[in-house]
């Protein structure tokens, strides 16, 4: 399978470009400066099976042009794994929130899916193909919290964008699912976090690969396939 991977050069998109290559797969690695990278390693061991591309997730025109790029190479797509992402104001109550960040969490956590999904679809022409949108369990409304609002939000409207495109994309075969990772040991996730990143892309890439029989409700699972609460 051919995996485009958005944010893949650190935390868990790194892990799950190292976990699919592993496993395989080839991956279409976007980072933001492809030469600074710690991917350039993996680069070197898989070989023409890792493609590093820039990949900005708020840039529209660049998503577009890769498009052009990767459609003009024959590259087809089994996947789509929208995992770039960013969390600020973190525990910032609604009387002190800065609306520049929330501006910028919307465009990065949200807008970032929706244009690399406009862009990159015609491009998902792999039988069995999925998308699956990195969500977390901050989006869950059943378990709203006061706090990190910028980023909550824009998991609870992720999750309506994965719904959506399930909807749209069911007829042509396409899978598309909302995963919450676990709580990670990276950069957003923190030291104390209870969940190594390689494990959790482990547990999400090995979704990719039994692939789920559609079903007509909204999929949130976790890196495991566990149900998570709307
Ligand atoms: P990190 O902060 O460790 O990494 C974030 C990644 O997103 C980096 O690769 C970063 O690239 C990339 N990124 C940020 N902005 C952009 C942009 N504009 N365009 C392209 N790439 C961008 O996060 P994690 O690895 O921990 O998180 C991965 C996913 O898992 C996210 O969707 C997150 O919301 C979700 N999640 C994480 C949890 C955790 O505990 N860590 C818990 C629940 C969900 P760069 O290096 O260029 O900055």
């Amino acid at each position: 399978m051919n995996i485009l991977i958005t944010g893949a050069g650190r935390g868990l998109g790194y892990e799950l470009t190292s976990e699919a290559l592993e496993r395989g797969h080839a991956v279409v690695a976007g980072v933001r400066l492809p030469n600074e990278t710690k991917l350039t390693a993996l680069a070197e061991k898989y070989g023409e099976r890792l493609s590093l591309v820039e990949l900005d997730v708020t840039n529209e025109e660049g998503i577009a042009a890769l498009a052009i790029q990767l459609k003009e190479k024959g590259v087809s797509l089994g996947a789509i794994i929208n995992n770039a992402a960013i969390l600020n104001s973190r525990n910032t109550q609604i009387e002190q929130l800065d609306f520049n960040d929330v501006a910028l969490t919307m465009d990065i956590n949200v807008y970032g899916p929706m244009r690399v999904v406009k862009h990159l679809l015609p491009l998902l022409t792999e039988k069995d193909a999925a998308i699956f949108n990195i969500s977390s369990e901050a989006g869950s409304i059943t378990h709203a919290y006061p706090g990190d609002y910028p980023y909550a939000i824009s998991k609870t409207a992720l999750n309506m964008f994965t719904q959506q495109l399930h909807v749209y994309l069911q007829k042509r075969g396409i899978q598309v699912l909302s995963i919450h990772p676990g709580w990670m040991r990276t950069d957003m996730g923190g030291e104390e976090a209870s969940l190594d990143a390689k494990e959790s892309a482990r547990g999400i890439i090995g979704q990719l690969e039994q692939r789920r029989t559609p079903d007509s409700r909204f999929m949130f699972v976790d890196h495991e396939g566990n149900p998570m609460p709307i």
